[in-house]
């Protein structure tokens, strides 16, 4: 995968699995990085998805419960760019 801009909130919540079983490229990873320090929202959501794998072990983007995952793109949508 390669990412020619800069991460948008619905950008880290597609990554996030791959992010979290370290297949993004090392530049990609940084930006995904870069990301997390500006944007709260996304820091809890990769929080919570951690939590999610540390839970059950498994890493499923399923996993995560489908309210929460509503909440957090309806909240990523009232969000202006930085
Ligand atoms: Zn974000």
């Amino acid at each position: 995968m390669r990412l020619d801009r800069e991460l948008a909130c619905r950008d880290i919540v597609e990554l996030v699995t791959a992010y979290l079983e370290h297949a993004l490229l090392p530049r990609d990873r940084e930006r995904f990085e870069e990301h997390l320090v500006f944007c709260d929202g996304c820091s809890t959501y990769l929080d919570q998805m951690r939590e999610t794998v540390a839970a059950t072990g498994r890493l499923e983007p399923a996993a995560l419960p489908r309210k929460l995952e509503e909440r957090l793109l309806e909240a990523f949508r009232g969000w202006s760019p930085a």
